[in-house]
C-alpha cells in the first residue's frame, strides 16, 4: 500500500485578520477530504491587527493548526523560510492568506508532486490584480525565465507545492521568494507549473508597494551571482573585462593609426580617454574575476550537488 502523504501547508500572513477564519474553513475541508496527514502553519509576520488572536482561536478548534509569530514584520520571504524550517511534512504547500489562492487546487498539486515532480508552481492564468501589476509582472516573468533558463508564466504565485528536499536545500530572505522556482531549477530539481484559480482580494489591501520592483530587481542579481557565477566568477568578470579591453585596445590602435598616417593629435580627442578608460576597466574587471576565483578555490566549497544512492 502506498504510504500516506504528510502535507504541511505554510501560510505567511501580515495583517489579514478578516480572511483567516474563512481561509481555515475551506482549507480544512479540502485537507480532510484528501486522506492524508496534514498540518497547517500560520506564520504571523509581525501583524499589528488581530491576526494572532484569530490564529489562536483557530488552533483551539483544530489541533492540526500551528501558529508561529515573528517578533516584527520581516517580510514574506523570511516568513516562508521560517515556515519551511518548522514544517514536518514530506510535501509542503505554500499559499497566501488573503483568499486570493484557492485551497481546492491542493489535491491536484499534490498529485503532480507524487507523479515525480519536485516543485509545482501555480500559474494565475486569469488573474484579478490591478492593471499595472499584471503588466509589470509579465515583464518580470519574461526576464526571470530568460535568465534562469526555466520557462514559467508566473514565478511569483503564492500557491506552490514542494517536495521536502527542495525546501531543505533552498533558503529565502529579502524578496527572494519570487525566485524559488528559478533557484530550484538551477539546482537541478524538476519544476513544472499548473494553472490555478485566482480570486480578487476580498479584505484588506496588498502588502507590497512600488518598492517591490526595485527590490525584486536586486534580488534577481543576487540569484544570478549566488547560483550561476558563484563557482566561476572569472566567467562573468573575465568576459566583461575582455570585452572592455578589446574595445579599449581597438580605439587606441585606431587613434595611433590616425596619428602616424595623418598626423592627428591624440591628446585633443575625447576618444583617446575613452580608449584608455576601457583598457583600465578591462584589466580591473579581469583582476576582480581572478581574485574571485582565488577566494572560491581557497574556500574549497564542496559542491552542492543533488545525489541519490540506491537504498533498497
Ligand atoms: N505577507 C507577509 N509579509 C509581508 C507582506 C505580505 O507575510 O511583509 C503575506 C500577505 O499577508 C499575504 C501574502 O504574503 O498572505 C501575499 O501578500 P499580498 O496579498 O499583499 O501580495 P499580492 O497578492 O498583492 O502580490
Ligand atoms: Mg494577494
Amino acid at each position: 500500500m502506498e504510504e500516506k502523504n504528510k502535507i504541511s501547508v505554510v501560510i505567511p500572513l501580515y495583517n489579514e485578520e478578516e480572511s483567516l477564519l474563512e481561509l481555515h474553513k475551506t482549507l480544512k475541508k479540502v485537507l480532510e477530504n484528501m486522506n492524508c496527514n496534514y498540518e497547517v502553519l500560520f506564520i504571523d509576520d509581525g501583524s499589528t491587527d488581530k491576526s494572532w488572536e484569530k490564529i489562536k482561536e483557530i488552533r483551539k478548534e483544530n489541533p492540526f493548526v500551528r501558529g508561529i509569530k515573528l517578533r516584527k514584520n520581516y517580510g514574506k520571504s523570511s516568513a516562508l523560510d521560517i515556515g519551511f524550517r518548522h514544517s514536518g511534512g514530506d510535501i509542503i504547500i505554500t499559499m497566501d492568506a488573503d483568499l486570493q489562492d484557492d485551497p481546492q487546487e491542493i489535491p491536484e498539486l499534490v498529485s503532480i508532486i507524487n507523479s515525480g515532480y519536485d516543485l509545482v508552481s501555480g500559474w494565475k492564468k486569469i488573474r484579478y490584480d490591478p492593471f499595472i501589476k499584471k503588466y509589470t509582472s509579465r515583464f518580470f516573468n519574461l526576464v526571470t525565465s530568460k535568465i534562469s533558463g526555466i520557462r514559467l508564466h508566473d514565478f511569483n504565485c503564492g500557491l506552490k507545492a514542494y517536495r521536502k528536499e527542495v525546501i531543505d536545500s533552498i533558503r529565502v530572505y529579502g524578496e527572494l521568494h519570487r525566485y524559488i522556482p528559478a533557484l530550484a531549477h538551477i539546482q537541478g530539481f524538476k519544476v513544472t507549473e499548473k494553472v490555478v484559480k485566482h480570486h480578487p482580494r476580498k479584505y484588506g489591501k496588498t502588502k507590497f508597494g512600488a518598492s517591490r520592483f526595485v527590490k525584486g530587481f536586486f534580488d534577481l542579481l543576487t540569484v544570478l551571482f549566488t547560483t550561476r557565477f558563484i563557482r566561476r566568477p572569472l566567467h562573468l568578470f573575465g568576459t566583461l573585462g575582455l570585452i572592455s579591453f578589446i574595445l579599449g585596445t581597438g580605439i587606441t590602435i585606431y587613434l595611433t593609426v590616425l596619428k602616424f598616417l595623418y598626423g592627428e593629435y591624440l591628446t585633443n580627442r575625447p576618444l583617446f580617454l575613452v580608449g584608455i578608460l576601457f583598457i583600465i576597466l578591462g584589466v580591473q574587471l579581469f583582476s576582480i574575476g581572478l581574485i574571485g576565483e582565488m577566494i572560491t578555490k581557497s574556500l574549497n566549497t564542496e559542491e552542492d550537488i543533488l545525489i541519490k544512492e540506491i537504498t533498497e
